[in-house]
C-alpha cells in the first residue's frame, strides 16, 4: 500500500467555514503592488489595448457616476484629480507604446507607466505632487484589477478552487456563478467580508493562508479541507482518495433539517433568519427554510468591478430579493467605509473609526436619497415586509437626521402619487458601544434594534476585524461584549422594541444558546447554519439557556465560556 500522506504539501490558514472541496487551483492576483513582466505575442497586441481601453471606459464611467452622487464633501476633489489623471493623454500613449513595441502585457504597460510617473512625482520634491501618489497608486492598482479581471473572472472553470491573496465579494459571487466550488484567501480574518459571502455560498474556505499564491501553481489539483484549515496541493493517491470518500459520505448523509419547530422544549418560540447580500444567495435561504431576511447588505451595489447601481436597478434588486423570499426583509443602509469599499472614497488614517455607515451617508445625501427612494418604490408592491436598519449609529444627532430625509422621502412620494408602505420599520445597527451603553435612549427613537456583534466585537475588544495578525483577539463571546448584549436587551426592553442579533455571534453555538438565554428571540445568521442553530436551541428548555447566559457573564475569559459551554453541552 501506498504510504499516507507524505507527499502532500500542507498549507495552513484559518477555517472560515465548512466542507471540503478538491479541484483545480487558479491564481488570482489582482493586489498588484509589483506586477511582472510578461511577454505577448504580436497578434494580441490588438486584444491588449483593447483591454486597457475597455477598463479606461470603465473607471471613468466609475468616477463620473461618483462624482456626481458624492458631491457635498472632499471626497469629489479626490475624484476630479483622479479623472484628471485616468483622461491625461500621456498615461494611454505610454501604455500602447509598451505595449506595440515591447510586446508586454496591459497589465505590466499599466505598472509601469504609473511606476513612471509616481517616481517622477516623488522625485519633485513638491509636496503638493506627492499628495498626487496616493491617486496615482490607487488608479494604478484599480486599472491593474480591471485588466486582470478581463483575463480571470471570466474563465474560471467549473470546479476551479480560487487562491487569492484577497478578493472582493462581488468578484467571489461572480467566481461562484462560474462554478467555483472553494476559495483560500493570504489575506483576511474569519470575519472579513468575502469569508462571510463564501460561508453563506456554502462555499469551502480558509483566509490567513500564508504564501498560498506561492506555493500553489495554477492548474494544481488542490484539496481544500475548510474545517481543519488547510490546503493540499499535490496530493498523495491515498489522501486524495480518502477526501473523495469523505465528500461522498457527507453527501449522502446531507442537510439535516428539522421541519418546523422553532421553540425550546418548553414552547419558547423563536426565529431564525438570513443574512444575505446577493441574489445568488437566495436558494440557501429557502433550502435552510430561513424565516425572512435579517440582514441585507447592500454595499455590493456600489463597488462591484461593475458599475454601481442607480436607483432603478436597486428597485429591481431589492424586488428579486424580496419576490425570492417570505417574511420580512430588513435591507440595510450602505455601510460604505472601514473594509468595505473597492474604491476608496477619502484616505483616512483610522477608517474603521471614520467616515463610515451613517456617518458617510448624512454628508453624501445623493447616495442616501437614491437609496431610501428605491427602497420606498418597492415597499408599494410588499406591503408590510421591508425593514429599514441603519448602521454605524454612534450619536443621538445621526438617528434624528435620518428620521427626518425618511420623511422627507416618504412625503416626497406620497406627493407624486407612488404607492409606498408608510409604516416602514426603522432599526438601528448597535455595533458602537456608546448604543449598547445607552440602548434605552437610542430605543426610544426607533422601532427596533439589530446587534452587530462583528462590529460590536470590533470596537469593544479594539480589534481590526479584518486583521490577521491579531485575529485570536476577536472573541465575539467574551464576557465584555456579552455584558454589552445584555445591556441592550434590557433597554430595548424598557423602550418597547425588538432586538434580534444579526453578526456571526448568532450563528455560532456559545453565542446562540446565550443570546437565547440573555431574551433574544430573532437571530439572524448565514443560512447554512440555520440547521445547526435550530437544533441546539430545540433541544433545552429555556431555563438551561438562561444558566448559560448568567454563568457566561460571571466568567473572566471567551476560553473558560468555551470550556464551560462544552461541559452544558454534554449534560454535565
Ligand atoms: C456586524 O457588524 O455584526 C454586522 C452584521 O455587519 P457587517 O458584518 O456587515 O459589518
Ligand atoms: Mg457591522
Amino acid at each position: 500500500m501506498e504510504a499516507v500522506n507524505t507527499n502532500d504539501i500542507h498549507i495552513k490558514g484559518l477555517s472560515a467555514g465548512t466542507g471540503i472541496a478538491i479541484g483545480e487551483a487558479v491564481l488570482i492576483i489582482s493586489d498588484s503592488k509589483a506586477v511582472d513582466p510578461s511577454f505577448i505575442k504580436k497578434k494580441e497586441v490588438k486584444k491588449h489595448k483593447a483591454q486597457f481601453s475597455e477598463a479606461k471606459e470603465t473607471l471613468l464611467s466609475e468616477l463620473k457616476l461618483m462624482s456626481k452622487e458624492l458631491k457635498d464633501s472632499g471626497s469629489a476633489e479626490i475624484i476630479d484629480t483622479q479623472l484628471q489623471i485616468i483622461e491625461d493623454p500621456d498615461v494611454q500613449k505610454n501604455v500602447f507604446d509598451i505595449i506595440e513595441n515591447k510586446l508586454l502585457s496591459v497589465d505590466f504597460a499599466l505598472y509601469q507607466t504609473f511606476s513612471l510617473f509616481i517616481e517622477r512625482l516623488k522625485e519633485s520634491g513638491s509636496e503638493l505632487f506627492r499628495q498626487r501618489i496616493v491617486d496615482l497608486e490607487e488608479i494604478r492598482d484599480r486599472y491593474i484589477a480591471l485588466v486582470s479581471d478581463q483575463e480571470n473572472i471570466k474563465s474560471v472553470k467549473k470546479g476551479s478552487i480560487i487562491i487569492a491573496r484577497e478578493i472582493s465579494p462581488t468578484e467571489l459571487v461572480s467566481f461562484y456563478e462560474d462554478g467555483a466550488v472553494g476559495l483560500v484567501m493570504e489575506k483576511g480574518g474569519v470575519t472579513s467580508h468575502a469569508a462571510i459571502i463564501s460561508k453563506s455560498l456554502g462555499l469551502p474556505c480558509i483566509v490567513s493562508a500564508n504564501n498560498a499564491t506561492r506555493e500553489v501553481e495554477k492548474g494544481d489539483q488542490v484539496i481544500l479541507d475548510s474545517a481543519a484549515g488547510i490546503l493540499i496541493s499535490h496530493p498523495a493517491k491515498t489522501t486524495l482518495k480518502s477526501y473523495q470518500e469523505r465528500i461522498e459520505a457527507r453527501a449522502k448523509g446531507a442537510v439535516e433539517k428539522h421541519d418546523g419547530v422553532f421553540a425550546t422544549t418548553d414552547g419558547c418560540e423563536f426565529k431564525l433568519l438570513a443574512n444575505i447580500e446577493f441574489e445568488a444567495e437566495l436558494p440557501k435561504v429557502v433550502e435552510n427554510d430561513a424565516k425572512g431576511v435579517g440582514l441585507l447588505r447592500t454595499e455590493s451595489l456600489l463597488f462591484g468591478h461593475r458599475l454601481r447601481k442607480s436607483e432603478e436597478e436597486q428597485v429591481a434588486f431589492y424586488g428579486k430579493i424580496l419576490s425570492g423570499t417570505t417574511g420580512p426583509v430588513t435591507i440595510r443602509l450602505f455601510d460604505i467605509g472601514g473594509d468595505k469599499s473597492g474604491i476608496k472614497v477619502s484616505k483616512e488614517a483610522n477608517p474603521f473609526l471614520g467616515w463610515r455607515g451613517i456617518r458617510l451617508l448624512l454628508d453624501e445625501k445623493e447616495l442616501l436619497r437614491n437609496q431610501l427612494r428605491a427602497i420606498y418604490k418597492v415597499s408599494g408592491e410588499y406591503q408590510g415586509r421591508i425593514k429599514i436598519l441603519v448602521p454605524m449609529i454612534s450619536v443621538l444627532d445621526e438617528v434624528h437626521k435620518i428620521k427626518k430625509e425618511m420623511e422627507k422621502i416618504r412625503q416626497e412620494l406620497i406627493s407624486d402619487g407612488v404607492e409606498i408602505d408608510e409604516k416602514i420599520p426603522l432599526g438601528l445597527m448597535v455595533e458602537v458601544p456608546s448604543v449598547a451603553l445607552s440602548a434605552y435612549q437610542f430605543g426610544r427613537e426607533v422601532d427596533f434594534f439589530s446587534i452587530g456583534t462583528n462590529d460590536l466585537t470590533q470596537y469593544t475588544m479594539a480589534v481590526d476585524r479584518g486583521n490577521e495578525r491579531i485575529c485570536d483577539l476577536f472573541q465575539h463571546y467574551h464576557p465584555s461584549v456579552l455584558k454589552l448584549i445584555k445591556l441592550t436587551v434590557e433597554g430595548a426592553d424598557k423602550a418597547g422594541i425588538e432586538v434580534s442579533v444579526c453578526g456571526e455571534l448568532a450563528g455560532n453555538k456559545i453565542g446562540a444558546a446565550c443570546l437565547l438565554g440573555f431574551g433574544i428571540r430573532e437571530f439572524s445568521m448565514l443560512p447554512y447554519s440555520i440547521p445547526v442553530i435550530q437544533e441546539l436551541l430545540n433541544s433545552r428548555p429555556l431555563k438551561d439557556f438562561q444558566e448559560l447566559a448568567k454563568k457566561a457573564l460571571e466568567l473572566s475569559t471567551a476560553k473558560e465560556l468555551e470550556e464551560y459551554f462544552k461541559m452544558w453541552e454534554s449534560g454535565n
